[in-house]
């Protein structure tokens, strides 16, 4: 055990952030609300669905419910408006995504107040969407026409037969987006689907909707035809299967278990998904890493968006011999961590999201303690500052049988443990069926590559926790095992929207005997022709 003080044992609370002099209902007004629910794919007379600010508890938007009907007519509409796109030169196409990362900076505050209104996120947070969302506007805008283009392949028979691989979207994607990063989730997927040809049918998370419904409008000013994206809302079990139903590809977003059930509808649909699923991800903390670096870069690990993020820390590995220094300073860190509902930049951890989410995390937080795990500070709900706010959390001593070690909290709670081989800390950081996302710390950069290619992760960063690899859009990013199929970003995050094609010209002679040749000569001259095609490093 460390000697950690019995003060930041939490009994310390965690500061309040100076508030914005702003209110959820001035930043979010109704006038706003009604022009952004014209855009939802829903009947106007639609029953309503109400959605709440979780800094307050108060309504924030009563937006129409779309029905299996909506989404059917949504994806007709995006089906006719798809076949003309796709006609459209791609470097038009790329032109609508440079419009939109400008626009998307230039007016970034209006959408900040939104996402800090239905997520309860601080505006830093909030920020990280506009970071991440610009990025692969950017890298899709600026490499889409590098990505689709047409290559030339070795031919069946060189010289005789030409040969060109090509590209073709795939039609409608069907597009179902998770309310934690409504803005990057909504919208960075769907970039490249649109920028390769495709229209979407998004069914972002009811709570968090009028993000992407401003995201919409947006990519409309930047050029998008409008009915290019049609956004459908409601709840998930019953307009997920629908979307799912009509796609001609699926992008899911999401929990493993609904991920698993997105993949068996397509799967009986033979038609393609890629699924981003939950994790439960690692930092490791070597013996020779910065301490002070680690320990503000865990901070940031775990509690971003309050720890709901997919590849957010929730188990911290630290070297025995430094756990105690390293301790020091990250308890220390999170324990004065400002708390606040501001829709202004100062507040270092916003809220929870939900009812469901505070329950989560509580229910994680005392079970642990109940069966023997200390707090090391955080460890408690703040309604004084709203109804859903938990403070971030340091747990020690969790043991295998307590929920929080291997189960998903997407919540502020980190629990440590101590190894003493490099071995060892792989092994227990694999020891999960999850593979999204892990951290290395380490001054030695040939270390940190040994151990990042014996984890298991889809992504690894070397003294940062998670944005050094989400930001780096050029290389792909998802997870293995339980943490989903297929990338988004880079190569992979455009090309999961086409189809490949292969067209093979043939010239002068056919690829069967000519030329009068028995079957018996033309099988020896092939042969001959096969072992001189590799003699001369033929692929
Ligand atoms: P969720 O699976 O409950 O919901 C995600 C989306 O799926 C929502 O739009 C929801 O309405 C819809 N949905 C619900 N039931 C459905 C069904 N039967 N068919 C089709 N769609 C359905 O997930 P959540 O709890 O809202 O989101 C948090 C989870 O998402 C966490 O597990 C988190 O790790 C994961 N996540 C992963 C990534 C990633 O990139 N890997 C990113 C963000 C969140």
């Amino acid at each position: 055990m460390t000697d950690i003080t019995a003060e930041s044992r939490g009994s310390g609370r965690n500061p309040v952030a100076p508030g914005a002099g702003r209110t959820v209902a001035s930043a979010v007004p109704q006038s706003l609300v009604g022009r952004l629910a014209r855009g939802v794919s829903a009947d106007p007379g639609a029953e309503r669905v109400q959605t709440r600010a979780p800094f307050t508890g108060e309504p924030l938007a009563e937006l129409p419910r779309s029905t299996p009907e909506d989404v059917e007519q949504a994806f007709e509409r995006a089906r006719r408006a798809q076949r003309a796109w796709a006609e459209t030169p791609v470097r038009q196409r790329a032109a609508v995504l440079l419009r939109f990362h400008d626009l998307l900076l230039k007016r970034q505050d209006e959408v900040l107040d939104l996402i800090q209104a239905e997520t309860g996120k601080s505006r830093l947070h909030a920020f990280d969407e506009i970071l991440a969302t610009s990025m692969a506007a950017r890298h899709y805008g600026r490499g889409a026409a590098g990505y689709l283009k047409e290559r030339r392949r070795g031919g069946a028979v060189p010289v005789l037969t030409k040969t060109l691989e090509g590209r073709r979207p795939k039609g409608v994607i069907g597009h179902i987006s998770p309310w934690n990063y409504p803005l990057e989730l909504s919208v960075s997927d769907a970039l490249p689907a649109f920028v390769a040809g495709n229209a979407v049918v998004n069914k972002p998370d009811t709570q968090t909707a009028l993000t992407a419904l401003w995201a919409r409008e947006l990519l409309i000013e930047a050029g998008l035809p409008a009915d290019l994206w049609q956004l459908v809302i409601g709840d998930g079990p019953v307009l997920g299967p629908v979307v799912v139903e009509h796609a001609d590809y699926v992008s899911f977003t999401g929990s493993t278990a609904t991920g698993r059930d997105v993949a068996r509808r397509a799967a009986a649909r033979l038609v393609g998904a890629s699924l981003e699923l939950g994790g439960k991800n690692a930092m490791l903390v070597l013996a020779d890493a910065d301490l002070d670096r680690a320990a503000e870069g865990a901070v940031r690990a775990c509690f971003s968006s309050a720890g709901q993020l997919c590849v957010s820390v929730e188990r911290l590995f630290v070297h025995s011999s430094v756990a105690e220094a390293f301790l020091e300073r990250f308890v220390a860190r999170t324990r004065n961590m400002r708390l606040g509902s501001g829709l202004a930049y100062g507040a270092d951890m916003g809220s929870l999201v939900s009812e469901r989410q505070l329950e989560t995390v509580t229910r994680h937080v005392e079970e642990a303690v109940k069966a023997g795990a200390t707090v090391l500070t955080g460890g408690r709900a703040r309604p004084d500052l709203g109804p859903l706010f938990f403070e971030p959390t340091v747990l020690d001593g969790v043991t295998a049988e307590m929920a929080v070690c291997a189960e998903e909290t997407f919540g502020p709670v980190v629990s440590i443990y101590r190894f003493d081989t490099e071995e060892e800390a792989v092994t227990r950081a694999n020891a999960t069926s999850y593979g999204l996302n892990a951290s290395v710390w380490t001054k030695d950069l040939r270390r940190a590559r040994a151990v990042a290619a014996r984890l298991r992760t889809g992504t690894v960063n070397v003294n940062e926790g998670y944005a050094a690899a989400y930001g780096s859009v050029a290389s792909p990013m998802g997870g293995m095992g339980d943490s989903g199929l297929g990338r988004r970003h880079g190569a992979e995050g455009i090309l999961r929207f086409t189809e490949a094609q292969t067209i093979a010209m043939q010239r002068l002679l056919p690829i069967a005997p000519a030329f009068g040749l028995s079957e018996e000569k033309w099988a020896a001259l092939f042969t001959t022709g096969l072992k001189a095609l590799k003699t001369l490093g033929a692929k």
